[in-house]
């Protein structure tokens, strides 16, 4: 069976070597190609012999989604839908933001979680992600940016990164190799609903990276409504499971929190966050609803948001405001949801 070299850590692309005959330091060689020039084509790996180049044809491929629209937000957004081979698609949205150029990737076809403020969660989960879908388009922003650097990766696209747990954690070891994309364990961040198993999976594996967990709101019953996920794996619980997480990991959690008209910035939801985090080393990043179609919740207005942020800031946590990008494209948070996600025979 062809395999994706996107799919490959560094030690089983040796094995393939080996298993034809060749030896282990071509490995470098083809890892150079991709890795340092971007190249997809066996033919253009002129440091290897033209029979292997050939030999490799028949047993590796690169693939990488084809763009089937790319559209440009006025704040400088750019929000790409991308076909995978079968026909399904995802979306994936480049943000730049000063010196900064954070790439927002899906990690499935859709989303299970059924969260009722969310674009994604209409569409229904189609199906998971293969790592090399996941690293590639890491590798398709990097060749989009060109000469600019991609600094930093968020699994805040669609999905729940944590349902597909194998390939999300494999792409990301491979995202982090120092021979392959070599990214930097803090500038890449896992953002979830809460599947709790799931997360204490992840501190077993050893696996450095940053961890988002959106809350949304600190009192169950609520949180239920927005998050039917809460129904089995309750604030309680989260709580232990991400103190336990801290624990195990350099870097502070970060609660994402995003804000609803009339629904999750009252009172009573000032004082249930501000005792939910007072004893968490976390950061706070909030975030106005934006505005899904056929959903009837509604984004707070200016000075709602103030009240609520300024009522957060007792916290000794850092709390951060995240405005909105790309909104005008529709490619701003919660907004993915590739809207023909399997298109139609032409
Ligand atoms: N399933 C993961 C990652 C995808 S959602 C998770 O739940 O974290 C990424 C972020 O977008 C989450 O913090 C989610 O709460 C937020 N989000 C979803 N819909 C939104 C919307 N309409 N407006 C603003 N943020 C939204």
């Amino acid at each position: 069976m062809i395999k994706n070299i996107l799919d490959l850590l560094p030690k089983e692309l040796i094995q393939q070597l080996l298993n034809i005959g060749e030896k282990k330091y071509r490995a470098n060689q083809i890892l150079n190609w991709i890795y340092n020039k971007y190249t997809t084509d066996f033919s253009e790996m002129t440091s290897l012999s033209e029979t292997l180049r050939t030999e490799l044809q028949n047993i590796l491929e690169i693939t990488i989604p084809t763009i089937i629209t790319k559209s440009s937000s006025s704040d400088g957004t750019t929000k790409y839908l991308l076909s995978l081979h079968d026909r399904n698609n995802i979306e994936m949205v480049i943000i730049p933001n000063g010196k900064k150029n954070t790439l927002c990737i899906s990690s499935q076809v859709g989303c299970a979680r059924k969260c009722a403020f969310c674009a994604t969660a209409k569409l229904g989960l189609k199906r998971n992600l293969e790592t090399y879908e996941i690293t590639s388009q890491v590798f398709l922003a990097i060749k989009e940016l060109g000469e600019e650097k991609l600094t930093n990766i968020v699994f805040m696209g669609m999905g729940e990164p944590l349902d597909n747990f194998d390939n999300v954690v494999k792409a990301i070891r491979i995202l982090q190799h120092d021979l392959c994309f070599n990214f930097s364990p803090r500038r890449i961040t896992v953002s979830t609903s809460g599947v709790i198993p799931q997360i204490s999976k992840l501190a077993e594996t050893g696996l450095k990276l940053k961890l988002a967990v959106s809350l949304n709101s600190a009192i169950q019953s609520k949180r239920e409504v927005l998050m039917p996920i809460s129904k089995i794996f309750p604030l309680s619980e989260l709580k232990k499971t991400l103190i336990d997480f801290r624990k195990k990991t350099p870097y502070r959690i970060t609660f994402e929190y995003v804000m609803i008209k009339d629904f999750n910035i009252g009172k009573e939801d000032v004082k249930a966050l501000l005792k939910y985090l007072g004893d968490i080393s976390c950061k706070l990043n909030v975030i106005k609803w934006n505005k899904v179609d056929d959903l009837h919740y509604e984004t707070p207005s200016t000075w709602e948001i103030k009240r609520f942020i300024d009522s957060m800031n007792v916290l000794s946590s850092a709390v951060t405001y995240r405005k909105s990008r790309g909104a005008d494209i529709d490619a701003a948070c919660g907004q993915l949801a590739a809207k023909n996600i399997i298109r139609k025979e032409e």
